[in-house]
């Protein structure tokens, strides 16, 4: 019945808990592609590169730009992240939707290039709480968690923008609300085969 799959953007400040909301919606929704974003910054303790993102060198990222190979990129902190193009076309023209977790520069811009995308803004219950998070998880310096704070404060101005806002209070609540988001957004005839189910009306 689809045309093709969605894109489902999901933003919110560096320890909102986008990953971990993301890996509890998967649970439950398994038809969904989780596009895999490139960057600069430095790889932290325990992450993989290929599973946690594509580690490039400067020269490496500017090369894909220059290649127009990136869907959309921003500079958040002072490295370079961004979307590889291809696997996202891929899942959509399989009817798949895709789930992007990038920062807002980035959600506008794949906003002009796909209209139907779908923003969804993650926030926790309190400055206290994301700071909490952020030290809590030990892998920024305390003059990076700083700088995190203050980029929070100012991406949260950009709420306002987007199509939902879910508070993460608790995990499992937060991950229910964005299923039932995609879910309803299914069903919005723009991006469904109107045709040929006309033609199943038809006598
Ligand atoms: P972190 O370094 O904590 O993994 O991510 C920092 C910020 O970069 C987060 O706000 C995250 O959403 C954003 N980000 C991650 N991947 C991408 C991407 O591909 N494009 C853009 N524009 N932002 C991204």
């Amino acid at each position: 019945m689809r045309i093709r799959g969605n894109l489902i953007i999901i933003s919110g400040p560096s320890g909102s808990g986008k990953g971990t909301v993301c890996k509890a919606m998967f649970d439950s929704m398994t038809d969904l592609h989780l596009s895999l974003s490139a960057t600069t910054r430095q790889q932290r303790v325990g992450e993989q590169d290929g599973v946690d993102y594509y580690f490039l060198s400067r020269p490496e990222f500017e090369k894909m730009i220059a290649e127009d190979q990136l869907l959309e990129w921003a500079n958040v902190y002072g490295q370079y992240y961004g979307t590889p193009m291809e696997p996202v076309l891929n899942a959509v023209n399989q009817g798949k939707d895709v789930i992007l977790e990038i920062d807002v520069q980035g959600a506008f811009l794949v906003r002009k290039k796909f209209p139907t995308c779908v923003l969804i803004f993650l926030i926790p219950p309190s400055r206290l709480a994301l700071e909490k998070r952020l030290k809590n998880r030990a892998t920024d310096s305390e003059k990076e968690i700083e700088q995190r704070l203050k980029w929070a404060e100012s991406e949260i101005q950009q709420v306002a923008y987007y199509d939902y806002l879910i508070i993460n209070d608790e995990v499992e609540k937060a991950a229910y609300k964005v299923v039932n988001i995609i879910n309803a957004e299914r069903c919005r005839p723009a991006l469904l085969d109107i045709e040929s189910l006309m033609n199943k009306y038809r006598v």
